[in-house]
């Protein structure tokens, strides 16, 4: 179980999919990714990096994606119960690794009338989202919040397909890095998947929540506060 995710200025889909080869060793039954070019493009198999890489569309060129490796803890392993997870629309996008304790109590609080087509805790973390932003309109405070009501374990990506200019992050739990570079910005479960691209990386806190962008990272508190970080140089042991 694992997550990458990119925005910057080459092609997303090989640096997700070296990415998540990366991090096979810990184990998982299922992986997906999703890019961003004018619509969102979600491909996800159960079974191997392998067989991904066979169903990712060659001619599908993006700046900006998520990826995943499932383990899967709610819903069997399968395509459907893969992530990426969609919204009802099919605005947001959302890739995560853990558990959420309270999905049970979020969805019959606050998406009664959705309809969901996973059996997964992940979806109801995107159609909360979703539910939230009619509301507020306003992403990054829908993201904040529904981050806030979530107990259990996360590692987040999340994608919006009216912006193509943000992921989305947070995480409590559940390991999650962001990797800086010059022009991109990378987010990952782990340093060695993003190795290939930076060894700049920022430690996140839990509970806090992150926007990525192209030349800017911005990291908040639970209460919007923006945090500051120095980054730390990771190494290739050896
Ligand atoms: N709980 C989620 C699921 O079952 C995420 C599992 C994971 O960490 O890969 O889909």
């Amino acid at each position: 179980c694992g997550i990458v995710g990119y925005i910057g200025q080459e092609d997303t889909k090989e640096i997700l999919l070296n990415g998540l080869e990366k991090l096979e060793y810990r184990g998982y039954d299922s992986a997906g990714i999703a890019t961003l070019n004018g619509g969102v493009n979600v491909s996800k198999v159960k079974g191997r990096i392998a067989t991904l890489r066979e169903a990712v569309d060659e001619n599908i060129h993006s700046t900006l994606g998520i990826g995943h490796t499932r383990w899967a803890t709610h819903g069997a392993p399968s395509e459907e119960n893969a992530h990426p997870h969609q919204s009802s629309t099919g605005r947001f996008t959302i890739v995560h690794n853990g558990v959420i304790e309270n999905y049970v109590d979020v969805r019959d609080e606050y998406l009664t009338d959705v309809e969901m087509k996973s059996e997964t805790d992940t979806e109801i973390i995107v159609q909360l989202i979703e539910v939230l932003n009619s509301e507020l309109q306003d992403v990054a405070a829908a993201f904040r919040k529904a981050v806030n009501l979530l107990s259990g374990s996360y590692a987040i990506a999340l994608i919006d397909a009216q912006d193509e200019e943000t992921i989305y992050v947070a995480k409590n739990k559940s390991p999650l890095l962001v990797g800086l570079g010059e022009d991109f910005n990378v987010v990952a479960s782990d340093s060695m998947a993003a190795l290939h691209v930076t060894d700049q990386f920022l430690e996140l806190m839990d509970k806090e929540t992150v926007t990525l962008r192209r030349n800017e990272v911005v990291i908040e508190d639970p209460n919007g506060e923006i945090m500051s970080r120095e980054p730390f140089t990771a190494e290739l042991d050896a």
